[in-house]
């Protein structure tokens, strides 16, 4: 029992946190939304900087436009049956979309969760590894997502946890092991990322399984979008798959595993057993017209021009406070504060003030090493964005 996780541990730690931060009116926060902000019924508006779409994607007209479009159109409808058996043409063409664009074969989900619900333990049996039984080592700092199939893999093979980007420990299991599959995020929701590039060396000299979780950098990263492990690997080989959620700087909605391109045999092997994939109906006809408008903006200079939007505001706050990320072209920034109670009374300040903050503390993050989360924005107006970083400032002073 609890071999791989303790549901109630982590409660019984974080619960007082979150209470507290319901009880200060920063959870549970009901808005509208209009240009560029939000507003609660009481009439408080500000800026969502716990947006995961750092390029303001959700709100294109664009994509609207073409997921109405998608929607009012009669021959499309969301089909009732797996879609192993009978696929709807608009979802086999988004899909060929999909991978003429990135190059590689796109399998879409209903979630990047539901993707890694059902490839991690396929990835376990060693269907994907030529029927041997991988050692699985998940980076410690593997998104929730993927942790929670670690009881699920670990009935299928053996299943560690390894200290955050420890490639010596990789390394070594390589030698150890006929099989290894690496699981972790590509840019992590706490800042930083993989390292690519140790990872890719590694994989030229072992027989070494990636599978990656790059939610975090997908759009808002990289030539064409293409975030930030894939510029490492231009063409995604046949040890390697990469995963990510279409609800974040895609501006969509939706899961999508890139797969080298002619691995046919792992690709069916997914297409037919990777749990919800084959069993879960396809992402909606919204979700399909939403992925279609937002490969329409893709196409266009639209995404070089917002991303080069965030790199000046990175910018722009990096010179105005301190981080451990200043200088990444990643979107993530952790003020460290400490405390978790100072670091609730800052995070109610900011938003008092109009901008709602993330107030990170354990488990998101080690004891003791609270703080604000700030995930950077493309479309955040340069004035406002230098009164956050005087806020944040103002309160460190206060409360560091
Ligand atoms: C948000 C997030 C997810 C969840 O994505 P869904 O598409 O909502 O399931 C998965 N992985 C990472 C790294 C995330 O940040």
């Amino acid at each position: 029992m609890n071999k791989y996780s303790n549901i109630l541990k982590m409660i019984n730690l974080a619960d007082v946190c979150w209470q507290t931060l319901l009880d200060n009116n920063l959870s549970n926060v009901i808005v509208n939304y209009k240009d560029g902000k939000y507003y609660t019924d009481s009439g408080h508006s500000f800026y969502n900087m716990v947006s995961v779409s750092y390029l303001g994607l959700e709100t294109s007209e664009i994509i609207k436009e073409e997921e109405c479009k998608t929607l009012k159109n009669p021959l499309n409808i969301n089909i009732p049956t797996s879609k192993l058996r009978i696929k709807s043409k608009l979802f086999y063409n988004v899909e060929k979309e999909l991978s003429e664009y990135f190059d590689a074969i796109a399998l879409l989900g209903s979630s990047c969760s539901a993707l890694s619900e059902g490839i991690l333990p396929l990835i376990a049996s060693g269907a994907l590894t030529n029927n041997i039984k991988p050692l699985m080592i998940f980076d410690q700092f593997c998104h929730f997502s993927m942790n929670i199939t670690k009881p699920g893999c670990g009935d299928e093979t053996k299943v560690v946890t390894a200290k955050h980007n420890d490639m010596d420990f990789l390394e070594e299991a390589c030698k150890n092991n006929d099989w290894v599959a690496y699981i972790a995020d590509g840019a992590y929701s706490m800042g930083g990322h993989t390292p690519m590039e140790k990872l890719v060396e590694l994989q030229k000299k072992y027989n070494l399984f990636l599978y990656i979780d790059d939610s975090h950098s997908l759009t808002a990263y990289g030539d064409k979008g293409y975030g930030y492990v894939r510029s490492f690997m231009k063409e995604i080989n046949e040890k390697t798959i990469f995963t990510y959620s279409l609800y974040k700087s895609f501006g969509a909605a939706g899961g999508m595993s890139l797969v080298n391109k002619s691995n046919t045999r792992n690709i069916k092997l997914i297409e037919r057993y990777a749990g919800p994939i084959a069993w879960s109906q396809p992402p909606t006809v919204s979700a399909l017209g939403r992925i279609k408008g937002s490969l329409k903006v893709h196409r266009t200079e639209e995404i070089n021009i917002r991303q080069q939007r965030l790199n000046e505001n990175l910018e722009l706050f990096d010179s105005l406070v301190e981080t451990a990320q200043k200088g990444s072209k990643l979107p993530i920034r952790l003020v460290l504060i400490g405390n978790e109670e100072s670091t609730l009374k800052v995070s109610k300040n900011l938003f008092d003030n109009g901008f709602y903050v993330s107030a990170v503390f354990f488990p998101i993050v080690q004891k003791g090493k609270a703080g604000l989360r700030v995930m950077m924005n493309s479309e955040i107006d340069k004035k406002d964005l230098k009164k956050l970083c005087s806020l944040i400032n103002e309160n460190l002073l206060k409360y560091k």
